[in-house]
């Protein structure tokens, strides 16, 4: 394997509107650069004319390598699938929807000239709508506790690794990951600068609000135990509220005598803690579904096609 400074991975579903526009702003920055290079796109089963694009792209250039999946599985295995099959020195992943611009790579090659492992960026002035940034808002705050590594935006996914964590990454085999969380617990030394971000122009968000609630799952239940231990204690408290309760009205029984009015606020507190319960099962099953999909072993994701 020839090795080569910098590998670009692009993963792909359906932007072949902006496909185009995006392979030329790479090849004119990464020519500036004046280091050795290869771009990976994964086409993550696309349906629109991108395979085609694809090819013909890999046919006039060969920096240019594709691989094609056989379905959709998502942006985090695409970029497993290049990360494998990359050459470089430093790993860069970008969006190709160029919300993220191609021109902003060189600032991130000079944080890795610094001696970073990991470069992040945040968005100055993020350009979406308010259901795409709440929802971040709040995934950025968790994850920063669950990792212990405080970056402000962690979905900003501009960003570039060493060769080593990349390596690490690599051996994870993990079937449901977030990569820049990944990344942060295997690196030393990690950054983050400030990059622009642009509307997106042509086609559409591949991320709806159920899409975000998953990964955010993934996210929660995939570098941490702290869900379940939280709902854990919860559960010893309500617990332990309840038998409180219980001894005050056996008390209140011997002193007062009994009581029939009280009837519906047992109902109402018992709806809490079944409430509670219901949601503890929830969550245990959020782990126990992963663990299953991980045992079982199946393959991540099935390449159909490589162009390289
Ligand atoms: N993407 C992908 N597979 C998916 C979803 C998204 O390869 O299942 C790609 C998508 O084509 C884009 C990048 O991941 O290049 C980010 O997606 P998008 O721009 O839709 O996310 P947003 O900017 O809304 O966070
Ligand atoms: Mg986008």
């Amino acid at each position: 394997m020839d090795r080569v400074d910098i590998s670009v991975l692009v993963p792909i579903l359906n932007e072949e509107e902006s496909l185009r526009e995006l392979n030329e702003r790479l090849h004119k920055t990464l020519e500036t650069l004046g280091k050795t290079y290869e771009i990976i796109y994964i086409n993550d089963g696309s349906t629109d004319g991108t395979q085609q694009m694809l090819e013909e792209f890999h046919g006039r250039d060969n920096h240019v390598r594709a691989v094609e999946f056989n379905r959709n599985y998502g942006q985090h295995m695409a970029l497993f699938a290049g990360m494998e099959r990359s050459r470089g020195d430093t790993v860069i992943t970008i969006d190709a929807d160029l919300q993220n611009p191609p021109e902003e790579i060189p600032k991130l090659m000079a944080k890795i000239d610094e001696g970073y492992e990991v470069v992040g960026t945040y968005r100055k002035e993020r350009k979406d709508s308010i259901f795409r940034t709440l929802p971040s808002y709040i995934v950025n705050k968790i994850t920063a506790r669950l990792v212990g590594v405080k970056l402000r935006d962690w979905g900003c996914m501009l960003r570039a690794y060493s060769r080593d964590i990349v390596d690490s990454m690599n051996m994870c085999g993990e079937s449901a990951s977030f990569i820049p969380a990944l990344a942060a617990t295997f690196a030393r030394r990690v950054t983050e600068i400030e990059v622009r971000h642009e509307e997106r122009k042509k086609g559409v968000t591949k991320y709806s609000l159920f899409r975000l609630l998953h990964l955010n799952f993934d996210l929660m239940t995939g570098f941490s135990l702290l869900p379940i231990q939280v709902i854990g204690m919860l559960g010893v408290m309500i617990a332990l509220v309840g038998l409180a309760f219980a001894l005050f009205l056996i008390i209140r029984r011997l002193v007062v005598g009994p009581e029939v009015e009280g009837v519906f606020t047992l109902f109402a507190i018992n709806f809490v803690f079944m409430g509670a319960m219901i949601f503890a099962l929830g969550v245990i099953g959020e782990y126990i579904g992963r663990i299953y999909q991980q045992v079982r072993g199946r393959p991540r994701f099935i390449v159909k096609k490589e162009l390289s």
